[in-house]
């Protein structure tokens, strides 16, 4: 049963694919993006995601509406590049209003206090 090897990974993947979907729609809407500087730009902030997992997510977003993508040249390569639409602005900022709400539900005092004091520069 081969076929079942990925299957903790998908799980996981199931609960954070909102977050992800979020955190990419954050940054096309500041500017254009591709798959590679995403898959590095998610990996820093602790999220392996392959290209098999993220092009699908981007062509789902791109489906929905929330991204709209052109091909651009960059160093004689063509790249796909996706900027947020209208509708996709307007679902992030419904989005940061459920994560605030949610954050204020899941999170206890305390550990909203430990996020805060762990997040304020030390310099
Ligand atoms: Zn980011």
């Amino acid at each position: 049963m081969g076929s079942k090897t990925g299957q903790k990974a998908e799980e996981s993947l199931d609960l954070f694919s909102g977050f992800i979907k979020l955190h990419v729609l954050h940054h096309a809407s500041e500017h254009s993006v591709y798959g590679l500087w995403l898959i590095e730009e998610l990996a820093d902030h602790g999220y392996r995601v392959s290209p098999g997992t993220l092009y699908p997510l981007l062509h789902s977003l791109e489906k929905s509406q929330l991204l709209k993508s052109d091909n651009q040249l960059h160093g004689g390569k063509i790249r796909r590049c996706y900027t947020i639409t209208a509708v996709g602005r307007r679902h992030l900022k419904k989005a940061k209003l459920q994560l605030l709400e949610l954050m204020s539900e899941i999170l206890t005092k305390e550990e909203v206090e430990r996020l805060n004091a762990s997040l304020t520069p030390t310099t």
